[in-house]
């Protein structure tokens, strides 16, 4: 399985970083031992000395597919959730200013968990809904998908152009404002809506 990830998919977030807001969505991979196997923590890694939290909302791919119209995007995919896409931001600067690409900084490993994944039949409309991410118990990050810049089924759409989508693969839809560090000892919690989906100690 591969995991896609859209980048600057939300105006405030682009803003914040000083990233110009894109004309077609911003797109990169990580791969499959980014995920953290279930129950276990994230380890701060000894590369990075500012490793961020980027809380997403995650859809699971359960049809294979390739340049698919975005009209039947909603047909590749039943579940969604939160997860993360960790930044090692410090390496992150260091790539961009060289024109360098960013896997050192993105893809490594643990660095996309995701928490449980509801089925999309549970919220009234995908392009309207709210989630958030809490850091012990405060609230660091609040987004609803009507502000993204590509929704879900058009975001499907761009990057079924170029990749083959097969079942289980996951697209990480980028990242609302409010990102920023984490530390050994947070405990992270990502809630959609009301319904606590994701939850992750930082050791
Ligand atoms: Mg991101």
């Amino acid at each position: 399985m591969k995991i896609i990830c859209i980048g600057r998919n939300y105006a405030d977030h682009a803003a914040e970083l000083n990233n110009p807001v894109p004309k077609e969505p911003v797109v990169f991979l990580k791969p499959e031992t980014a995920l953290i196997p279930k129950n276990q923590p994230f380890f701060y890694p000894d590369f990075s000395n500012d490793i961020h939290f980027e809380a997403e909302i995650v859809v699971k791919i359960n049809r294979l597919g390739k340049n698919i119209a975005t009209q039947f995007a909603h047909k590749y995919y039943e579940e969604i959730s939160l997860g993360i896409d960790f930044t090692a931001r410090d390496i992150q600067q260091r790539l961009k200013e060289k024109g360098l690409p960013w896997e050192k900084a993105k893809a490594f490993d643990h660095s996309a968990p995701t928490g449980k994944f509801i089925p999309k039949s549970k919220l009234k409309n995908l392009n309207d809904f709210n989630f958030s991410l809490l850091i012990d118990g405060e609230t660091k990050q609040k987004g609803n998908t009507k502000n993204m810049l590509f929704s879900i089924d058009a975001i499907i759409a761009e990057v079924s152009k170029y990749f083959t989508l097969k079942i289980g693969d996951l697209i990480f839809t980028g990242t609302p404002a409010g990102v920023g560090p984490i530390a050994i000892g947070n405990h992270l919690e990502g809630f959609i809506e009301e319904e606590k989906v994701f939850n992750l100690k930082i050791r």
